[in-house]
């Protein structure tokens, strides 16, 4: 299987981090994370702590408005406002519905609890 590249970074590979048996893929550069359909709503169920390797990265206004491409693929991701903080703009796919978080915007959603 071929490596998924970062959507803002184009040219690094995500490396796949396991978190509660659930696989998801993040960028080494700027910490988004790749996340399938369903992923996501499964991993907000897990305990802050087990989340911590998935948090490094810091929320950076110019990756967050860089447009991207999905992992998965190729269709232009859409910027929609998340429905848990709605001040929080991420990535979705119209394609697959895989959903990108820009580092630092796992944080983010998670203080919204
Ligand atoms: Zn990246
Ligand atoms: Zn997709």
């Amino acid at each position: 299987m071929q490596g998924m590249r970062c959507p803002k970074c184009n040219t690094r590979e995500l490396v796949a981090t396991r978190v509660r048996g659930i696989e998801v893929d993040q960028c080494p550069a700027c910490h988004g994370i790749w996340f399938d359909e369903s992923e996501l709503a499964a991993l907000l169920q897990a305990e802050p702590s087990e989340l911590k390797p998935l948090t490094r990265g810091r929320t950076d206004p110019g990756s967050d408005q860089q447009k991207g491409a999905c992992p998965r693929d190729g269709r232009l991701l859409m910027r929609v406002h998340s429905t848990r903080n709605p001040r929080l703009v991420v990535d979705v796919c119209p394609g697959c519905r895989g959903l990108w978080l820009d580092g630092g915007e796992l944080t983010a959603l998670l203080q919204t609890r």
